[in-house]
């Protein structure tokens, strides 16, 4: 069964920090209870070890005897504390006994010692050790004492280990809580914008492209595939409605000729038109012009499908500005326009063939759209990294604000509306294509009236 993504998130994050609070807890309750326990065995030493030298401190070495007072305030504070003592003189007479002093007060109290251990489930048992009690280098006498080892806790004690462990449960709990709340929450940030993707990538696949993200997540990768994905969706809008609108332009370009001819050629058939050989010749032309238009067609999809390679070499733009000067010469002439050529070698690693198509589609635009006694010309020169190739003429000019579209498909403006002029409109947008397959840019200066500057530029040889 496919999971979503949030609780597939959800369910690791959340895993990944119960484990990591678990652990946490876990390890400092170990540690903190393990040092504590060392703490309260040395403690239980050092208290021994106190007891033995303050009785010591009791023994009058000139008299040889014992402050009894003493030694019973010794023995009962020793009592309170959980250490019941049996203090011996140096030959072995019985000098205090805390069992022998108060039977039942030490059994109360050593009830009480082991319910508290037990109730802090920690075992243990009393034990009896005798320590010798020295005074100035000479053994004065012994004492016995009994506690619960190998430690014990007295009531103030227990009550602090039972809040640290309350202490720490609690911390734990909270953790956990705060991993939970964390864990939905991550996964729910990363989660949504993907969801929201995988929603978005559905609706464009279903053929709804004005669908955009509206926010952008603060996280680069995310952002970056929200990005593509409305750059995606933007670019398929655009080639669904170029796809559109090329249909129709395509069938708007093919239906004016072809009724055109077929007008003719039905008034001859009925007789209503004498089949003269200009009329014929008329037909001809449009249809020659049908031809073309679909040659040109078929080129600039080959060029744009990719499927025609570019056979590169190392071109001289010089040398192909002067071969398609020399075979427009007569052209011009006929129109009495100066065609020449001017500038220094320029190379680029470029397909000639196609080169010098993008040429001659300039130079016979140039030549299109200027009138008699005007002046097309072709500069090449190079830069650092480019190799630059310009077309300029003085002709009719394109007006500024239909500069940005007469690279499109079919374009033509206004004034070579006229189809006297027999262009087809796809003459730039082929151009285009071919520079820009080869990495290159096109672009174009223009004034009414003035003249135009069409400049193609190419990345130089490496
Ligand atoms: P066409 O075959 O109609 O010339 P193009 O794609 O070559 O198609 O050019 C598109 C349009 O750009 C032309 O119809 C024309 O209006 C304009 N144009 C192109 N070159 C020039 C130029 N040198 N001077 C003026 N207008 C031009």
């Amino acid at each position: 069964m496919l999971r979503s993504l949030r609780a597939q998130l959800s369910l690791s994050i959340l895993l990944i920090l119960l484990v990591m609070v678990t652990l946490i807890s876990a390890a400092s309750n170990w540690f903190i209870n393990r040092e504590f326990e060392e703490y309260m065995i040395r403690q239980e030493n050092d208290r021994s070890v106190s007891i033995v030298n303050d009785l010591g401190h009791q023994y009058n070495d000139l008299t040889g005897g014992w402050s009894r007072d003493f030694l019973h305030t010794i023995g009962m504070y020793s009592l309170y504390d959980g250490y019941i003592l049996k203090i011996y003189g140096a030959r072995g007479t019985l000098l205090w006994d805390a069992e022998n002093h108060d039977m039942s007060l030490c059994g109360q109290i050593m009830g009480e010692i082991s319910d508290r251990m037990k109730d802090a489930k920690k075992s243990g048992a009393f034990v009896t050790r005798t320590y010798p009690i020295s005074r100035n280098g000479k053994q004065a006498g012994s004492v016995s004492i009994t506690y619960y080892g190998p430690y014990f806790f007295t009531e103030n004690d227990y009550r602090f280990i039972k809040t640290l462990n309350g202490i720490l449960l609690a911390v734990g709990l909270l953790s956990a809580a705060f991993a939970v709340a964390a864990g939905t929450l991550l996964a729910r940030r990363i989660a949504r914008p993907i969801s929201k993707t995988a929603y978005i990538a559905t609706q464009i696949s279903q053929g709804n492209y004005g669908i955009r993200f509206e926010s952008t997540p603060n996280t680069r990768e995310l952002q970056e595939m929200v990005t593509a994905i409305n750059h995606l969706a933007e670019a398929l809008s655009e080639q669904e409605s170029l796809r559109k609108r090329l249909t129709s332009d395509v069938a708007h370009e093919l239906r004016t000729p072809l009724s055109a001819v077929s007008s003719h050629l039905e008034a001859m058939i009925e007789g209503i038109w004498e089949a003269t050989p200009e009329r014929l010749q008329s037909c001809q032309e449009e249809i020659k012009r049908l031809a073309s238009l679909v040659a040109d067609l078929q080129r600039l999809a080959n060029i744009e499908d990719g499927s025609l390679k570019l056979v590169k070499t190392r071109v001289d733009l010089h040398e192909i500005a002067l071969t398609a000067v020399r075979n427009l010469e007569s052209e011009g002439m006929k129109k009495r326009i100066a065609l020449s050529a001017c500038g220094s070698p320029a190379y680029a690693d470029a397909d000639r063939e196609r080169i010098i198509q993008v040429v001659m589609n300039l130079l016979s635009n140039a030549l299109r759209y200027t009138p008699p006694n005007g002046r097309v010309e072709v500069e090449t020169f190079e830069t650092e990294s480019e190799s630059i190739l310009r077309v300029k003429d003085t002709g009719i000019g394109i007006p500024e604000e239909e500069l940005p579209y007469i690279f499109e498909r079919f374009y033509r403006t206004d004034k070579s509306r006229n189809r006297k002029t027999g262009g087809t409109g796809i003459g730039l947008t082929i151009a285009k294509s071919i520079v820009e397959s080869h990495g290159g840019k096109i672009t174009v200066e223009s004034t009414v009236g003035e003249g135009s500057r069409f400049t193609v530029l190419l990345p130089k040889q490496r």
